[in-house]
């Protein structure tokens, strides 16, 4: 019999059969609040009915049409709509399958736009899974052992995460960019360096926001020495931070924006956008993929940027993010093993400490999984996988943030 390769670990032993919103049932239709929204991409909930009429009109008028060959109507009826959400300025796109090719797809456009080989990565970011985007994941060494060599000319330089350092957020903002600017003075000169590869909120990392101070400092510094700044909105873009992309929290601007997940509510397609002038010093041809722009993934985020304005997603997720926010909170000052809430909008992470204050990824793990069997379906992610995430739907309810909060505060005095 043929079975599954062991190299996929399961969070749950879920096996879903139908979806509704930010409600999933199982085959034994038990029903779950899902706060995992397939690692934040589902945000206009499972079969959102115009997403679903989105892609059954497409799917039977052509499924692929390959966008080296031919040209369709969703994917320049996208390009074109992109411009309501995309910042100024960052008029070209690229569209690929997946986040981890998004990436890939930056990096060779910051290399052949500057002609410098070097990227500078900040550590605890999560990047992807294929070999070159694994090189620039430095939020686990489970991403990177074991099938070494990885890609050459990535250095990795503190990302500032007051709960890992111990400092508070101005120290570590002032550390992290003095450990950037002796990363270009020792490590690679900014004369090699093509780029700074930046996620706004650290997602696989343990949902830790940047600081605006902090993304200043790198836009200032990629100014003086002609250094790209790629912003990995992969996690965070579409609405998933309160806001449409997360950099918007702290005013900072990307060259090179790079975006996924909440796109297409589950079909697989990604995309980076930057300026014209830097998108013309890409090598034509030197990028592309079967699949890149599928038909019906295209059509389904057209389909899903009118959901997001339309039902007004991103002030839910702002509001229910503030009310889920509260709720954590308020579990949290119950419990010493608890050392914090963090993250923005419906992005939020509990973090977990042992009695010496380390980090303690064993109870994260235990209440992660008591929480599945109370009904809630949630992920964890911090390099000791010590913090337990919630990103539901952008479409949760009011009441159904309630039940999670209830669900959880019972879950976590009784699994502690
Ligand atoms: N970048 C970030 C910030 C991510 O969170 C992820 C996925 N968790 C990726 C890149 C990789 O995306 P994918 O799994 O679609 O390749």
């Amino acid at each position: 019999m043929v079975a599954l390769s062991p190299i996929l670990k399961q969070a749950t032993p879920v096996i879903a059969a139908r979806g509704e919103g930010a409600l999933l049932w199982d085959e034994d239709d038990r029903r779950y609040l899902d706060f995992t929204a397939g690692i934040g991409v589902t945000s206009t909930g499972h079969s959102h009915p115009r997403i679903v009429a989105a892609a059954q009109e497409q799917i039977a008028k052509i499924i692929h049409a390959q966008y080296t060959t031919v040209m369709h109507r969703p994917l320049l009826d996208l390009t074109e709509r992109l411009g309501e959400v995309l910042p100024q300025g960052l008029d070209r796109v690229f569209f690929a399958n997946s986040g981890s090719e998004a990436v890939e797809a930056a990096l060779r456009l910051a290399r052949q736009a500057t002609g410098r080989p070097n990227v500078v990565v900040f550590h605890g970011g999560f990047h992807g899974r294929t070999v070159a985007a694994a090189s620039l994941t430095t939020s686990g060494t489970k991403f990177r052992s074991g099938f070494a060599p990885l890609m050459a000319g990535v250095t990795v330089t503190p990302f500032p995460d007051p709960s890992h350092y111990g400092w508070s957020q101005e120290e570590t903002t002032e550390f992290a960019l003095r450990q950037l600017d002796y990363t270009l003075q020792t490590l690679t000169s900014p004369e090699d360096t093509a780029a700074f590869l930046v996620e706004p909120v650290l997602g696989e990392g343990g949902y830790v926001p940047a600081t605006t101070e902090f993304l200043a400092g790198l836009r200032e510094r990629a100014e003086r020495h002609g250094i790209l700044l790629i912003l990995d909105e992969v996690q965070t873009g579409w609405g998933r931070t309160g806001r449409f992309w997360a950099h918007e929290h702290f005013d900072a601007t990307a060259d090179i924006l790079i975006t996924a997940k909440g796109i297409a509510s589950g079909f697989p397609l990604s995309a980076i956008a930057a300026s014209e002038e830097l998108m013309s010093k890409a090598w034509p041809g030197s990028q592309g993929g079967t699949y890149g722009a599928n038909a019906v993934a295209c059509a389904a985020a057209l389909a899903t940027l009118e959901v997001i304005r339309d039902e007004h997603l991103v002030e839910n997720a702002d509001q229910r993010g503030k009310q889920l926010r509260a709720a954590l909170e308020e579990v949290a000052g119950q419990h010493d093993a608890i050392a914090g809430v963090r993250g923005l909008g419906l992005m939020l992470g509990t973090e977990f400490r042992d009695a010496d204050g380390k980090p303690d990824g064993a109870a994260a793990t235990r209440v992660q999984q008591a929480a599945a069997e109370n009904g809630l379906l949630l992920l964890t992610c911090g390099a000791w996988g010590q913090v337990v995430r919630m990103i539901p739907a952008l479409v949760v309810t009011e009441e159904q943030v309630d039940e999670a909060a209830q669900v959880w505060s019972q879950t976590v005095a009784a699994a502690l």
